[in-house]
């Protein structure tokens, strides 16, 4: 648990006509309002969130940190660290799970990869984060534009860049564009197990994330890969074995296992909050799969200490000479 003065989060548990389907071995939430865990608490704001509130506010950027509604947020903010959202603030699929507006989506700001590392520079970051909506509006779903933000983020900071993506729709020529940038992690989220996807994460397909890992891996070997899943969605421990099995089939190097939290009273209930216990259990077992890097918690997210899980794969995988 983290250090410093914590306040605790209160999420409003509702039912959903299309949460129908409920695993045998997951506990139903209750349908009133209920506090959450005594695990799930978050530190207080600290003075730096300000600073990076002021620049996000300045430089008219998203971040997928209050977009998403992060619980992370108090923290990474307050050591002036956050994770840019390009392509605007709208997204074309209706994810259950995602709190991001859905809708008409906005125009492509072609100055937005200077801002992002303008920003970059006066966080003094190190280690960059840039999201995105999904954009199936667009012929390359935003795939040059996450190259343009690559880039400019790195000629101007020297920082190292991670790009977590959506699937382009499966586009192998706009996930090479992204490849073509050399990012030094690329991301890409499973989200859930394979038979939540329709409820989860429609428009999706667990086959295409997938073939977007392995496709990272045919044309850059060395680039490390990565993936997250969400649990308490109603999956089973054994599903989620199941799905980290694929991801280490197509060569996926780290993983991130977070608790989901329901963003609002329209999206997805939670079906159940595993204790910390159980998410350090499930995180052995995935590493005896061979990532690299495993990180499993509540509150771990797929940008959550993105920069430390970067920098512990490197040391895992350099040779000692
Ligand atoms: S975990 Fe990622 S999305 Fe959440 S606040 Fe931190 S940087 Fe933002």
């Amino acid at each position: 648990m983290l250090d410093g003065p914590e306040f605790n989060l209160s999420l409003p548990v509702v039912s959903d006509a299309s949460s129908t389907e409920v695993s045998d071995t997951v506990t139903a939430a209750p349908r009133e309002k209920r506090r959450l865990p005594k695990w799930l608490k978050r530190p207080l704001p600290q003075p730096g969130m300000y600073y990076t509130d002021s620049v996000i506010q300045d430089l008219k950027l998203e971040t997928v940190c209050e977009s998403a509604k992060c619980p992370n947020r108090t923290e990474c903010w307050s050591q002036q660290t956050a994770t840019f959202m390009i392509l605007g603030n709208v997204c074309t699929r209706p994810c259950g799970f995602c709190s991001v507006p859905k809708g008409k989506t906005e125009i492509v700001q072609l100055d937005e990869p200077a801002r992002v590392a303008e920003a970059a520079e006066r966080l003094g970051l190190k280690y960059v984060v840039i999201t995105s909506v999904t954009r199936d509006d667009m012929a390359d779903g935003g795939a040059d534009h996450f190259y343009n933000c690559v880039l400019a983020v790195r000629e101007r900071t020297g920082a190292k860049v991670e790009v977590l993506t959506p699937d382009f729709m499966g586009n192998r020529d706009a996930i090479s564009r992204v490849i073509e940038s050399r990012p030094d992690v690329f991301n890409h989220n499973t989200e859930t197990v394979p038979r939540l996807y329709h409820r989860v994460r429609r428009n999706a397909e667990y086959q295409r994330t997938l073939d977007l890992l392995a496709q990272i891996k045919e044309e850059a070997p060395d680039m490390p890969t990565k993936s997250g899943i969400m649990l308490g969605l109603g999956e089973t421990t054994e599903e989620v074995m199941d799905v980290c099995a694929d991801l280490r089939s197509v060569g996926c190097d780290m993983i991130t296992i977070g608790q989901y939290l329901q963003p609002s009273g329209v999206h997805l209930p939670v079906e159940r909050y595993l204790p910390p216990e159980e998410f350090d259990e499930i995180g052995e077992r995935v590493r005896a799969l061979g990532f690299t890097m495993v990180a499993s918690g509540p509150f771990v997210r797929s940008s959550y200490h993105a920069g430390e899980m970067a920098s512990e794969h490197e040391t895992t995988t350099t040779p000692i000479l």
